[in-house]
């Protein structure tokens, strides 16, 4: 891996980094290089606030292997404030219900661990906005 790639994967594992277009501004995430309105070439680095709604939501209850402590629990899609769509996890609910439209921010948290080479995956969760 290419030592440019490897750095961009750890900025995405510890917050929302993206791309800009240079051409229209349009917001980028995932990363792919190119706008996905315009078509140019995007490489420029935009770091997201990590704030967002609640766009649409679901409950999982057959986790994956190395989530199944977790099950059942809640993944979102998330509109992030600059525009672009995430899908993450939503944690520290306590009693609150999840509801289209509300506000969360992004939390880097542990996802579950990787059995077979017993590493621990961390990635991004987002959490109800406290304020
Ligand atoms: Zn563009």
């Amino acid at each position: 891996m290419e030592p440019s790639r490897n750095w961009r994967l750890n900025q995405q594992r510890y917050s929302l980094v993206g791309e800009v277009c240079p051409n229209c501004e349009h917001k980028i995430f995932p990363p792919r290089d190119v706008c996905p309105d315009c078509g140019q070439p995007a490489h420029e680095l935009f770091k997201f606030s990590g704030h967002g709604e609640v766009y649409s939501f679901t409950t999982v209850y057959h986790a994956p292997a190395g989530h199944t402590e977790d099950a059942p629990y809640p993944v979102a899609i998330v509109k992030l404030d600059e525009g672009p769509l995430v899908t993450a996890q939503l944690t520290d609910l306590g009693e609150r219900q999840v509801e289209i439209g509300m506000p969360v921010e992004m939390v880097t948290r542990k996802l579950g661990s990787d059995g077979e080479r017993g590493m621990l995956v961390y990635g991004y969760k987002f959490r109800p906005q406290l304020h």
